[in-house]
């Protein structure tokens, strides 16, 4: 389609129509599906960031709850324990059997400690932590203020993460009031981290159990994800958020405060982690939209291939400037402009043929008489030899002419060259052809190698030019004629043109109005 041999230059080094919707085909087809895949992945992706974090925030409310009640009821516990030593002091084994009693009643419970009204510890079932941990006080324990339902998470340090709930008790042993604490431990495979795990969803989502100051108490992940909660202010309420790790990573976060003391629950889920599923997804409906793809790929180039034949085509036809006739009509033109187009290209090309038709029949023709002109005569001559075929010339002149032209005017001299142009036409045959070669002069071609035939028609010429009707007044008007024949009388049909003028000399000089034949001359061969 580029660069058509023969083009005109204003198309050259210009890309193809074809190239062009090609091209644009390829490019819209691959823009629209990227397109619907990204603006699909889009929507998901969001529509998965939002189910997450509400999903986090609704895990993390429910863990809360969760662990409201085993608090709960662990309080509860704690608080009839103090109730029954107030109410039988008894002696310190009785005492330390009360202890271990509670200890035992709740499987989260790590070690119960009996402290008097300052806060100094009594006794205790961490038996051996008491002298090696060094705990000899509440405080020791992070219990800063001795008052009722107080409770506490010891950060992490010497003894592990842990809660300690502190209820006071109104009698202790030797009857001063005093208090009672115990430590529920918060690490692996205690009970809270049970109650915990109990409640996990099927997707692995981290789980923090932090203070109030960003302190991890309890951890709940395979893959021990550290807790992000960059620009999160301390959790006072339930809620969700994106927040960002050090190294730029989305980790989708819900949270919710616990009832009692400052901490709260966290859970965490990492956005690649909820996007596997959805990358996932889009690779699979990439491999199934492929077929597609390549499908209206193939689709919308036909088209193009289609759109751009028939004005490739018609441009081939009319830069070459030929006949398109055939082509033009075999030319598929399946849509209107197509069809307008053609319809033009085809009037437009028959129109140059007319003209170029008139153009030529005007340079081979004598304007006056109708008679082919000299030019005309040259090409026939060059067509018979081209095909070698034998002719005749018939060379005529008017007689007296100039005595016509003098005594009745060049107009009537035309009128009588009109009228002999006549006579000639009506005394020659279809394959014979007359010609205007001078001012009173003329030629007629015969394709024959017959001299007979040849002064017959001769004759037959002079015959009608003396019995042709002429302008009023002129009378009676003859011609004297010279035949030669090629390839007879000579080589060439200049030499042929030649004799054929001598033989028409001969005829003037011998009384005029008659036919010579060459070969009848005197000094002329004999003819075989
Ligand atoms: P001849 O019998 O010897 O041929 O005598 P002629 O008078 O015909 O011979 P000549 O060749 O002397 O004269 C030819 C004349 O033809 C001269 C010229 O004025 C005239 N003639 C040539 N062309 C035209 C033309 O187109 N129209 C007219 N009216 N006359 C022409
Ligand atoms: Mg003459
Ligand atoms: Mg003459």
């Amino acid at each position: 389609m580029t660069g058509q041999p023969g083009g005109t230059s204003s198309g050259r080094g210009k890309i193809g129509l074809l190239a062009v919707l090609t091209a644009l085909a390829v490019l819209s087809v691959s823009v629209g599906f990227v397109n619907a895949l990204y603006s699909g992945y889009q929507v998901q992706k969001a529509q998965v960031i939002a189910n997450s974090l509400a999903s986090n925030r609704a895990y993390a409310e429910k863990l809360a709850e969760v662990v409201n009640v085993y608090v709960g009821a662990v309080h509860r516990q704690l608080r009839a324990g103090a109730q029954r030593l107030a109410s039988q002091p008894g002696n310190a084994r009785a005492l330390q059997d009360e202890l271990h009693r509670l200890a035992s009643q709740a499987d989260a419970v790590d070690s119960v400690w009996l402290a008097d009204g300052a806060g100094g510890i009594t006794a205790s079932t961490a038996a051996a932590a008491t002298p090696d941990g060094g705990i000899r006080r509440l405080a020791d324990l992070g219990v800063r203020e001795l008052r009722a339902g107080e409770w506490v998470t010891r950060r992490p340090g010497d003894a592990g993460p842990a809660l300690v709930l502190v209820e006071p008790v109104a009698r202790g042993p030797g009857g001063s009031p005093g208090f009672l604490a115990m430590l529920v431990a918060l690490d692996d495979g205690s009970g809270m981290d049970r109650v915990i795990s109990g409640q996990a969803p099927a997707d692995a989502a981290s789980v923090f159990l932090v203070s109030n100051t960003g302190d991890v108490l309890y951890r709940r992940h395979e893959a021990h994800t550290a807790l992000v909660l960059t620009n999160l202010a301390p959790i006072r309420h339930a809620g969700a958020a994106s927040l960002e790790d050090a190294e730029g990573n989305t980790i989708l976060t819900g949270y919710a405060p616990l009832e009692k003391g400052n901490w709260a629950i966290v859970t965490q889920r990492t956005l690649d982690q909820v996007l596997s599923p959805v990358r996932a997804l889009l690779a699979e409906s990439l491999r199934f939209s492929i077929p597609a793809f390549v499908f209206t790929l193939a689709l919308v180039c036909a088209l193009a291939y289609a759109i751009a034949r028939p004005l490739s085509r018609l441009t081939r036809a009319m830069a070459a400037g030929r006949d398109g006739g055939q082509d033009l009509n075999r030319l598929n033109a399946w849509y209107t402009e197509a069809d307008t187009l053609r319809e033009a290209v085809r009037a437009t090309l028959a129109q140059h043929r007319r003209e170029v038709g008139r153009l030529n029949r005007q340079t081979l023709t004598d304007p006056m008489t109708g008679l082919m002109n000299r030019r005309a005569l040259d090409e026939a001559l060059a067509e018979y030899a081209d095909k070698q075929t034998p002719f005749a010339v018939i060379a005529l002149d008017l007689d007296h002419f100039k005595r016509i032209n003098d005594t009745y005017g060049h107009g009537v001299g035309d009128d009588v060259l009109i009228a002999l142009a006549h006579a000639l036409r009506g005394g020659l045959r279809g394959q014979d052809r007359p010609f205007r070669v001078g001012g009173e002069e003329f030629i007629a071609l015969l394709p024959t190698d017959s001299a007979e035939l040849a002064a017959e028609v001769s004759e037959r010429l002079r015959t009608a030019v003396a019995g042709q009707e002429m302008p009023e007044g002129v009378g009676r008007v003859t011609v004297s004629i010279g035949v030669a024949l090629w390839p007879a009388d000579g080589a060439t049909s200049a030499a042929v043109i030649q004799r054929a003028d001598e033989a028409l000399y001969a005829s003037k000089q011998t009384g005029r109005d008659r036919v010579t034949l060459w070969r009848s001359l005197a000094g002329a061969p004999p003819v075989p």
